[in-house]
């Protein structure tokens, strides 16, 4: 199954379009003035599948694909650049040049929780890096799917990107095709297997994965703006944002006022009925739904915890946790946040430390040495001082996790890399051949 896919891919990149960088860039022109040409389509399918506001979806997802994009055309003449390197001075005369070059054909699986960004940023990659692609959108998000299906066959080449749309089964069949590398965003379990399956063509594997991502707020933080930015970082998306944070560890001393500003950011941004506000996202679905709800039967509510099965909606809501609280086994993945205290800085560190290596981690104070020392003990893919989320706004940021949270790197030059080849070539000269290499060696080593 799906093996003409493959072929498809195989001819168009024999061709030798993707090889050219004007090509490139052409494609990556159409893309984009696709997405401006279809944007009023592209933010109601998402707001058919997640309940996302448009202009959310511009903020988180849209707005920053075009961000991508913008930068990838204008920087990648320079990433493609061969680049020349000094040889050591035995092997004179040589030259030598390491080029970067196309992987071939990429396959790019996709989550449904930022269905346009996640499923085209690492697109955007691929096709600047000169490579074919086969990308699979989410089922979840549906209407996205199908949208970015139709935008993607009206802007650019069949066979240069092809989309499979379909839920577990294809997944698996496009997993047993060799492709030259594949590009994995979702869960952790879900990663295993896709590294397993890759494993068999030995095709290398970029997973991009979740976890439980920590946001520590330390006494001397500026506290009301530490709410804000926690509040917007956690319930966005309805916190179904593999960077959200996952939950907050708090100093002692200042629990009671965090409470007091977390609850006064709310009303503030979701009014004093948030199931019913337009900015609020639901949860994708009723399985989720439910997962999400249970928590609130195990847990207590510092805050919110009204829920509506029929709209899949759930208000933004803070449990008390402990480290043995249901909320604290597994990612969470929705809008809800448990909070635990400690006392002393190195409490918070040892206690993240006892969780798999997370995605991100965010950490509120006005100290040097306490930003210092959190940075320095606690391992992470990347993060805010703060802030939440902001640092996969930058294309000049790696974006990627580390252990459990995934391997390899995408966002501007970091994804050109991901679907890249160094290959380093050596250019020797003909006319002197120094013989000291060859046998025999005798008593060459003393030389030396
Ligand atoms: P998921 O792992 O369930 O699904 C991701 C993709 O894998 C989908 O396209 C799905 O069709 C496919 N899939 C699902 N089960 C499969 C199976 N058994 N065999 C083969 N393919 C299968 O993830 P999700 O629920 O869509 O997304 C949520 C997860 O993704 C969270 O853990 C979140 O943290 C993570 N995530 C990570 C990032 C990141 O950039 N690191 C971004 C978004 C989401």
């Amino acid at each position: 199954m799906h093996t003409e896919i493959l072929t498809a891919a195989h001819n168009f990149y024999d061709t030798g379009t993707t090889r050219r960088l004007s090509e490139r860039r052409r494609a990556l022109g159409h893309l984009y003035a696709a997405l401006q040409k279809h944007k009023k389509g592209l933010l109601g399918a998402l707001q058919l599948d997640l309940g996302k506001s448009p202009f959310e979806s511009y903020e988180t997802e849209l707005g920053l694909l075009l961000q991508d994009i913008g930068h990838t055309v204008k920087n990648m003449r320079q990433w493609a650049a061969p680049q020349p390197q000094p040889m050591p001075f035995l092997h004179y005369p040589s030259k030598s040049c390491v080029t970067p070059e196309p992987l071939g054909t990429v396959l790019i699986i996709a989550p449904w929780n930022y269905p346009l960004l996640l499923t085209l940023q690492p697109l955007v990659a691929a096709i600047a890096a000169g490579n074919c692609a086969v990308v699979k959108p989410s089922e979840y998000a549906p209407h996205t799917a199908r949208a970015l299906k139709k935008l993607l066959a009206d802007c650019l080449p069949a066979g240069w990107v092809q989309v499979v749309c379909g839920g577990v089964e294809e997944t698996q069949a496009l997993l047993d095709l060799p492709f030259d590398h594949i590009f994995f965003t979702g869960s952790t379990r879900v990663g295993k297997l896709v590294m397993e399956k890759a494993s068999r063509h030995l095709t290398p594997v970029t997973l991009e994965l979740g976890g439980k991502s920590p946001c520590i707020v330390e006494k001397s933080a500026d506290i009301p703006l530490a709410a804000r930015r926690i509040v917007w970082g956690k319930f966005l998306n309805a916190g179904q944002t593999c960077v959200a944070p996952d939950y907050l560890l708090v100093q002692r001393q200042v629990l009671p006022r965090l409470l007091r500003e977390v609850a006064r950011a709310i009303e503030r941004f979701y009014g004093s009925d948030p199931l019913h506000s337009p900015d609020l996202a639901r949860v994708v679905n009723a399985r989720h739904f439910d997962r999400l709800a249970g928590y609130l039967l195990k847990e207590e509510v510092l805050l919110g915890g009204d829920c509506d099965r029929a709209a899949l909606k759930i208000a933004p809501t803070l449990v008390r946790a402990t480290e043995s609280s249901p909320t604290m086994e597994d990612e969470i993945f929705g809008p809800i946040l448990p909070v635990q205290v400690f006392d002393t800085l190195d409490d918070a560190i040892s206690f993240t430390r006892r969780y798999p290596k997370p995605l991100a981690l965010y950490l509120f104070t006005r100290r040097h040495d306490v930003r210092r020392r959190v940075l320095a003990a606690c391992p992470f893919g990347g993060g805010c001082v703060n802030d939440t989320i902001i640092h996969l706004t930058s294309p000049l940021l790696p974006f990627g996790g580390v252990g459990a949270s995934g391997m390899g790197q995408y966002h501007g030059r970091a994804g050109f890399d991901t679907f890249s080849h160094y290959k380093a070539v050596v250019q020797k000269g003909c006319w002197l051949d120094i013989p000291f290499r060859y046998p025999p060696y005798r008593h060459k080593l003393g030389l030396l």
